[in-house]
């Protein structure tokens, strides 16, 4: 009984949040006059228990990313037999040798940084793997220690990736230097992704995901702000 009660009062907490975070976008689309509809909510789920990823399936939520392969794979197949239209992105970086079994778990990777992992893509593309849907990650910041292309040789990258490779490359995503404000970032993202023709741009997490909004972000990614801080 007390268990059940703290399961629900757990599930109004999240069916406010995600309601806040939905109000905050709908506002942003509104300020910078695009409709909502072309903004996808990544319900960033990383750390997050089962039962509480459960309980966002069920109030709606079907896009998720996670930015681990291997704790991806410990929840989503188990997750998938129950719930039906689950689009499963990847936000975290990708090693070479889980380039198949990344392909094989996610309908999305949103971080193809390199030109070593797009060869090994390929490669497990041509040997059966799905060729699902990528983004290129962007260093918009120019940082040594972050992962992503140099913003310089972005859209050069990408025609490399479809041209070269065959891969099938359909946005850019980026995360913003910590310190600094994110608008010169998502501006420079979107001004990438329609340089190179592309349609998804993933940018915005809990903190700026309004700004992201009204700077043309399709896929906003937001952990915290749905499912409180991670532990
Ligand atoms: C964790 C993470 C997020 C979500 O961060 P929040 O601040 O909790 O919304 C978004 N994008 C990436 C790449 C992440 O690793």
């Amino acid at each position: 009984m007390t268990l059940d009660m703290d399961k629900s009062s757990h599930k109004i907490g999240l069916a406010a949040n995600i309601a806040m975070v939905r109000e905050r976008l709908k506002k942003a689309c509104l300020e910078a006059g695009r409709p909502l509809e072309e903004i996808t909510l990544t319900a960033v789920s990383k750390t997050q228990a089962l039962e509480k990823i459960e309980q966002a399936l069920e109030l709606g939520l079907n896009v998720f990313g996670e930015n681990k392969v291997q704790e991806a794979a410990s929840k989503w197949p188990m997750l998938r037999k129950t719930h039906k239209n689950i689009e499963l992105r990847l936000i975290g970086p990708l090693q070479t040798n889980k380039a198949k079994q990344a392909l094989g778990l996610f309908d999305v990777i949103e971080t193809l940084d390199r030109e070593k992992l797009a060869a090994a893509l390929a490669k497990e593309i041509a040997k059966g793997a799905p060729s699902i849907p990528l983004l290129v990650q962007v260093n918009t910041g120019e940082e040594p220690q972050k992962s992503g292309i140099d913003p310089r040789r972005a859209v050069d990258f990408v025609k490399y990736c479809q041209q070269h490779y065959g891969l099938n490359v359909v946005g850019l995503m980026c995360i913003p230097p910590a310190n600094e404000s994110p608008s010169p970032h998502f501006a420079l993202l979107a001004k990438l992704a329609r340089r190179a023709g592309l349609r998804e741009i993933s940018m915005g997490m809990s903190g700026d995901y309004d700004i992201a909004a009204q700077l043309g972000a399709t896929h906003v990614r937001i952990g915290s702000a749905i499912f409180g801080e991670r532990i």
